[in-house]
């Protein structure tokens, strides 16, 4: 008697949002290098301070849930031991900060020092002062209309350009994970103003954007970034449109949060780029060359009039300027419009990422070499922190590493 053989396993490539889609856009060989062969970045200081700020927001929300806590909050008493655990879990993933940027953890190996050790200079480094005026500028304002945070969504696609000798499967999966979700809550603006004794400048923000007609039983979509503002359009060639490529995300995401079952109609997304609350020096550089270029759209003529000398007359050697609060915040909060022809565009986007990271794949396991099998383009910058600059045919910057004599 013949035995059957068991059939082939069936696997459908699951593909994240954050973790593949936008990293592969970045530079095709350093995600291969990366994320297929689980490399971590030796220098992975962006990554630090994007996870740190994602966790330092979350638990400062259940923070702020459990306990009620007014604002504004203490940075001694009420942030800084979130911090410290934040700071810890990182750790244990292999992630740390750069001395500059967050003052010493109190869970280090081989520490003695206690907070009350905390000097002039080492009080709230650019992480922490960050972190401070996320919560306590937008917390404030966006934890009152917390409905879900840390939303883990799933979607199912067809495989693009489906073949079935070649492909993989004839579907893939595609995964992200929702900082905040937001609904009808925002409609009680009045109950929230009278409640938490505020004028909500997100709600303020969302009405202003919004039409009002939309307005009735909806849900908006609230991604945080560790970056500045992207500039709108790219100068440079190789550069990464994060402007369009953050667009794609929320909308991508509001697809996978309407194939859930308790949904609502998603009518808006919103992006909070931290970074701009408290920009570094590089921002600095980076919004000037912007303003003097037309390449953002914050501010717009005549806008923010003030706030545009102190960035113009700055010089990089000069003590930061002192900025109005009011830019900061325009700066930091993106509208992101969702209909339905936007989100089909986003997602044919995504399927063409999906199949190029499949057909680099399938090229690999035909033996073809890594370097030829995958893409490797990206900017300057990229290239520059890139763990594999020293041995990339394609990178740019190499002249500048390595002079040949
Ligand atoms: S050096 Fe630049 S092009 Fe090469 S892998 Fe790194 S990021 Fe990509």
């Amino acid at each position: 008697m013949k035995l059957p053989s068991r059939s082939k396993s069936y696997m459908i490539p699951e593909y994240s949002l954050t973790g593949d889609l936008l990293s592969f856009i970045t530079c095709g060989l350093q995600y291969r290098y990366q994320n297929k062969g689980t490399l971590p970045p030796s220098k992975p200081v962006q990554r630090w301070f994007g996870e740190f700020i994602h966790g330092v927001m979350e638990e400062a929300y259940l923070d702020w849930k459990y306990q009620q806590k007014k604002f504004p909050w203490d940075w001694k008493t009420d942030i800084r031991p979130i911090e410290d655990e934040i700071d810890l879990r990182l750790q244990v993933r292999g992630l740390y900060p750069h001395d500059e940027d967050l003052f010493f953890s109190i869970n280090r190996p081989g520490n003695t020092l206690t907070l009350d050790d905390l000097n002039e200079h080492d009080h709230k480094k650019l992480a922490s002062a960050r972190a401070e005026n996320a919560i306590n500028i937008w917390g404030k304002d966006l934890f009152p209309l917390i409905d879900a945070s840390e939303l883990l969504i799933k979607g199912i696609r067809q495989m693009p350009n489906y073949n079935k000798n070649i492909s993989r499967s004839n579907y893939y999966g595609i995964n992200g994970v929702v900082d905040v979700l937001t609904s009808t809550k925002i409609n009680n603006t009045h109950e929230q103003s009278t409640l938490y004794n505020f004028d909500n400048n997100i709600v303020n923000f969302i009405k202003k954007n919004l039409d009002e007609s939309d307005i009735e039983d909806y849900e908006i979509i609230i991604d945080y970034k560790g970056m500045k503002r992207p500039p709108i359009k790219v100068s440079k060639p190789n550069a990464e449109d994060k402007w369009e490529h953050h667009k794609q995300q929320i909308l991508t995401y509001s697809w996978l949060r309407s194939k859930q079952e308790d949904s609502k109609t998603i009518s808006a997304g919103i992006i909070l780029y931290l970074n701009e609350l408290v920009p570094s020096k590089e921002d600095l550089v980076l919004i000037k060359e912007e303003i003097k270029n037309d390449l953002t759209d914050i501010p717009q003529e005549n806008e923010f009039e003030d706030d545009v000398q102190l960035i113009m007359e700055w010089e990089e050697d000069d003590k930061a300027p002192n900025l109005s609060d009011e830019f900061k915040r325009a700066r930091s909060i993106r509208f992101i419009e969702i209909n339905e022809k936007e989100r089909e565009k986003a997602l044919k986007k995504f399927d063409d990422v999906v199949c190029n990271i499949e057909n680099s794949l399938i090229q690999e396991m035909k033996g073809c070499k890594i370097q030829d099998a995958w893409k490797a383009e990206a900017d300057e910058r990229t290239c520059s922190a890139c763990d594999f600059r020293t041995f990339c045919k394609n990178n740019t910057d190499i002249t500048k590493d390595f002079k040949i004599p």
